[in-house]
């Protein structure tokens, strides 16, 4: 969203006392997942400072627990960033337990995610996303960049074991694949290691079960959805709008994608699942995102 409108959407809907009345209206009893990626610790310390009289932090494994009348938020990140780090301090602060979806193959690797070497954004990653994995995984190697090798012009993107180490006790880590392609472009073979291979990789570096997951891009269909209960995940978490409850089919959870440089006001406004209608406007869906949202279901734009 372009700075403008975004300022008018977010003092329109927090004029207007959106936030207020979804937490009374659709967010009691259900969970919102939080989905952030690589946040500055003190813009999260401001959102966990917003969120802290109003809603109930809950792990992940409780969002779609039974309801207890209040708003709960479980908190996530996607990748495992190396400043992820950083954010210790204030999950211990204020009680949060958050999950920590990492790429199994990179953090603790002396290693990059393929979408923020040089090389890959040179080629353009929204692209690069829609390929084939093998062509994918082709092109980049022709233009210099391996997966599974660290070149000098690349810094490591992930986690290190020493960090796990140091945030085991407050972070449960889980899957988000070994490597972040996009599953449906992925050959049956691919899809396999990149699920079961990488649940095993994230049990040897954390030693705990591995038992959630995130699918990359929140792009996914049935055949990745099977492999993940064969393979005895318990969870999934899309990038689909909405909140979570007891009904919530565990392997669709939903979550609000939060940009990691929001201000407090643009995170309440996000909160509210009002700032994707200009989206879905465009695209002339409004009727099914609301039928979505506030009922159940996948609220995902890709998928349609
Ligand atoms: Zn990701």
């Amino acid at each position: 969203m372009k700075p403008l409108m975004r300022e008018i959407v977010t003092r329109a809907l927090l004029f207007s006392g959106a936030p207020r009345a979804v937490r009374a209206l659709f967010w009691r009893d259900r969970t919102a997942i939080l989905l952030y990626h690589d946040p500055a610790p003190a813009t999260l310390e401001a959102h966990f400072e917003y969120l802290r009289d109003k809603v109930e932090f809950v792990p992940l494994s409780q969002s779609n627990s039974r309801g207890n009348g209040r708003p709960r938020v479980a908190v996530t990140f996607d990748d495992g960033h190396a400043r992820n780090a950083e954010l210790l301090p204030i999950f211990i602060k204020y009680g949060v337990r958050p999950t920590i979806y990492v790429c199994s193959s990179i953090v603790a690797h002396e290693r990059t995610h393929w979408f923020l070497h040089p090389v890959a954004r040179e080629a353009g990653v929204r692209r690069l996303i829609r390929l084939k994995n093998g062509e994918r995984v082709a092109e980049l190697e022709a233009r210099g960049f391996r997966q599974e090798l660290l070149d000098e012009s690349a810094t490591i993107s992930g986690l290190s074991a020493a960090q796990i180490e140091v945030m085991r006790p407050y972070v449960d880590f889980q899957s988000h694949t070994r490597y972040h392609p996009t599953l449906t472009c992925c050959d049956d073979d691919e899809c396999f290691e990149e699920i079961t291979v990488s649940k095993v990789e994230v049990e040897r570096i954390v030693g705990r079960p591995c038992e959630h997951f995130a699918y990359p891009y929140g792009i996914f269909g049935p055949r990745e959805v099977e492999l993940l209960r064969a393979a005895g995940y318990k969870s999934a978490r899309t990038t689909d709008v909405g909140w979570n409850d007891e009904q919530s089919d565990p392997f669709r959870l939903k979550a609000f994608d939060i940009d990691d440089e929001s201000s407090v006001a643009w995170f309440a406004a996000q909160l509210t699942g009002l700032t994707l209608v200009p989206r879905y406007l465009r695209l002339g869906r409004i009727r099914r995102f609301a039928e979505r949202l506030f009922s159940g279901g996948p609220t995902s734009l890709k998928q349609e």
